[in-house]
């Protein structure tokens, strides 16, 4: 493939940005890699990785001469990031990001765009509840749907060019607006994040439930909303201020779905709750047979028999 940026800018280098650098390096997609990092920890452990070339204090010093600059901090950041590094943006660069929320993206980085650089929103469908450099790895993209949102004065040559970019890291390629996607990752990963993290809150305030007691039994479907609940606090934070109403829309028909479940017990209405569950079944399948989970039981985890 013909891929080949010679300056790739990532202005953050955490579980992203890191897997970028690394699946960049696999796959000789960029001559040089570069980052700008917040603290000098992360800048060092970035070096000492050997995922990057150089890593900056400044992120004007990293986009300089970049030809592709990607955006891989919290979404809270993008505005002061775009305005201070517009002014030293190559001419004919292509910017972007890897943000979960894309509204807020165009709005954040767009204005501060020079005429000169092709900026085209996007979202790598993909991701682990760790965060920082260390926990980065090439593979996160592969078989993962990056998600573009092209705006208004993108270039159709820079959107295949970034298409062909997140292709050859091994990512399945989807083009939409950016409104839809924030209205489709509402329901499919901002809404159930929500719900862990007020599951996994709910428990830890009860009261006649001991914690021992919840950590004991955790193999009862507590422990799957616990590595969602894990996932980083100011990442999230700004996902939900950033995409409230799509989040307020969707939440206001999970209470109605929630109310009619809560009815249905209260009426002791089994087969209003059997065709429900049955349904949802349906959906695991659906995702299983689409390569997005694995068949195995328990999400193939190892369990140890009592004699080990
Ligand atoms: P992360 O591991 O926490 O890394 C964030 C990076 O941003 C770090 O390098 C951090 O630098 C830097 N940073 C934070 N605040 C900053 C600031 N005010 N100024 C400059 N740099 C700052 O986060 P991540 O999981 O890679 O997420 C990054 C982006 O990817 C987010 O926009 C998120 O929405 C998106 N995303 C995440 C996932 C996921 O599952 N995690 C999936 C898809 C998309 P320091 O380490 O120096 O503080």
């Amino acid at each position: 493939m013909t891929v080949k940026f010679k300056r790739l800018a990532l202005i953050g280098i955490g579980l992203i940005g890191s897997s970028i650098a690394r699946s960049v390096r696999q796959h000789e997609l960029a001559e040089e890699i570069v980052c700008a990092a917040r603290t000098s920890d992360t800048r060092r452990v970035a070096l000492e990785l050997g995922i990057v070339d150089e890593a900056f204090d400044d992120p004007k010093d990293a986009v300089k001469g970049a030809d592709l600059v990607i955006f891989c901090t919290p979404i809270g950041t993008y505005s002061t990031l775009a305005e201070t590094i517009a002014p030293v943006l190559a001419e004919g660069a292509i910017v972007t990001d890897v943000g979960s929320v894309k509204g807020a993206a165009v709005k954040a980085i767009g204005p501060h765009m020079p005429s000169h650089v092709d900026f085209i929103p996007g979202h790598p469908v993909a991701g682990t509840e760790k965060s920082g450099p260390a926990a980065g790895f090439a593979e996160l993209f592969v078989g993962r749907w990056c998600i573009l949102t092209p705006v208004e004065g993108s270039s159709k040559a820079a959107l295949k060019r970034l298409s062909d970019f997140w292709a050859a890291m091994g990512s399945k390629v989807e083009i939409m607006d950016p409104e839809h996607h924030d209205l489709v990752l509402a329901i499919t990963s901002h809404i159930p994040h929500l719900i862990a993290y007020n599951i996994v809150g709910t428990a830890d305030d009860l009261e006649d439930v001991t914690q021992s007691e919840v950590i004991k039994y955790s193999a009862g479907g507590f422990r799957d909303f616990t590595r969602i609940a894990a996932s980083d606090p100011t990442m999230w934070r700004d996902v939900f201020l950033h995409n409230k109403d799509a989040v307020l829309e969707m939440l206001g028909r999970f209470s109605e779905d929630l109310t009619a479940l809560q009815r249905a017990i209260r009426r002791e209405d089994g087969e209003t709750l059997f065709k429900i569950f049955s349904r949802t079944r349906a959906i695991r399948r659906e995702i299983i047979d689409a390569g997005q989970e694995t068949p195995e039981p328990d999400f193939g985890r190892v369990h140890k028999s009592d004699d080990d």
